[in-house]
């Protein structure tokens, strides 16, 4: 399932700056919109296609990458981002005649059924990316402190822009980003992170609830 209207991207979140998702300082964008249904998805409410959050591709490059010179780059995740491929492409074509950056994208897809694939855009959006980290969520295989979720993850690098070494190098880390009356955890995190998450929010509630302060949770990650 996709849309056709490539002048915007049905978009579940995004952020200015993260180090949880990539080497650097890097923007992040979660579009909505997943069919893979993998057991364990930590963000089951973002496999819908419904409109959530319509932005115009010019907006969101502006706002994300052009207006943004502190990040070096931008992590794309979901949801599936490769059922958006026209409208994300376009978004990166745009932001890539002003300013260079890397693009690190997660898929539920794998490369090989990539390369082959006929969703449109999806061949362009390739060309676009400079790490691909492909496959579906297995909960079976799950991993702790990866860039990954699960061990049949794997990353391609596909340009030189991003090298292995700076991969390798990377240093798994959790965020706890509190924006308009939202905490968000982003990162890859297990089991454990998430229910410490989920304690915390509940102990901020019982703290708080008499001064009618509330926060709305949600875990973003990875695939
Ligand atoms: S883990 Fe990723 S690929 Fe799997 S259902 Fe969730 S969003 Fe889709």
């Amino acid at each position: 399932m996709y849309h056709d209207n490539f002048e915007v991207i049905n978009v579940a979140a995004s952020l200015r700056s993260s180090k949880a998702l990539g080497p650097g300082n890097r923007a992040v964008l979660w579009v909505m919109g997943c069919n893979q249904r993998c057991r364990g998805c930590i963000s089951p409410e973002w496999q819908s296609h419904e409109p959530v959050h319509w932005v115009n591709v010019k907006t969101l490059s502006q706002e994300l990458l052009i207006d943004n010179p502190a990040v070096r780059g931008i992590s794309i995740s979901g949801g599936e981002p490769m059922l958006q491929s026209k409208s994300t492409t376009a978004m990166l074509r745009y932001a890539r005649q002003y300013r260079d950056f890397d693009v690190l994208v997660y898929s539920g897809y794998t490369l090989d059924q990539l390369l082959v694939s006929s969703l449109p855009g999806v061949q362009d959006f390739l060309d676009e990316i400079d790490v691909l980290i492909d496959g579906p969520y297995r909960q079976e295989l799950a991993v702790n402190g990866q860039l990954f979720g699960s061990s049949n993850q794997r990353i391609h690098f596909l340009s030189d822009r991003i090298k292995p070494q700076e991969i390798t190098d990377w240093e798994h880390r959790l965020e706890i980003q509190v924006t308009e009356g939202q905490a968000m955890m982003v990162g890859i995190p297990d089991a454990r992170h998430i229910a410490a998450f989920d304690s915390a929010i509940d102990r901020f509630h019982s703290q708080n609830s008499s001064q009618g302060i509330s926060l709305s949770e949600t875990h973003q990650e990875a695939e």
